[in-house]
């Protein structure tokens, strides 16, 4: 929209974790990379592959209804949620976040109807400011 409707676009549900959106992690343009798309609309919450847990229902609503409107302006292409190892707003094992994250995953793909893929994966950790995207499943 806005003479932008030549770009392809993408959403990305990830965290609000200061860590992943340094310049030198770069996080937003190997999202793009990722899904094939020239940019990523990010939805940032703490411990976004939680967001299924019991006690978080209304910040779940709210992550909906905020994809649900970039869905209806921006018309993207796919989406991510993607969470990450060593999390503050998610504290589970890395094996979790795996499973978490496509969960969630699955629960965006049944709750708003897109027909795109919806991708799971997870920043897996090596420092502050280097995380491997790892590629979970994809609904
Ligand atoms: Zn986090």
């Amino acid at each position: 929209m806005w003479g932008k409707r030549h770009k392809k676009l993408a959403i990305a549900l990830t965290c609000a974790d200061w860590r992943l959106h340094q310049r030198k992690v770069n996080l937003n343009a190997r999202l793009a990379k990722f899904l094939g798309v020239h940019g990523i609309d990010l939805i940032c919450v703490p411990g976004p592959d939680g967001l299924g847990k019991p006690g978080r229902e209304a910040e779940w609503q709210a992550a909906v209804a905020q994809i649900s409107l970039l869905i209806g302006v921006h018309a993207p292409q796919a989406m991510v949620v993607l969470g990450h190892q060593c999390c503050a707003g998610h504290p589970v094992t890395d094996a979790t976040h795996a499973a978490d994250a496509a969960a969630v995953a699955k629960a965006l793909k049944a709750v708003t109807g897109f027909p795109g893929p919806i991708k799971a994966a997870v920043a897996a950790y090596r420092s502050d400011t280097a995380w491997d995207l790892k590629a979970i499943a994809e609904f």
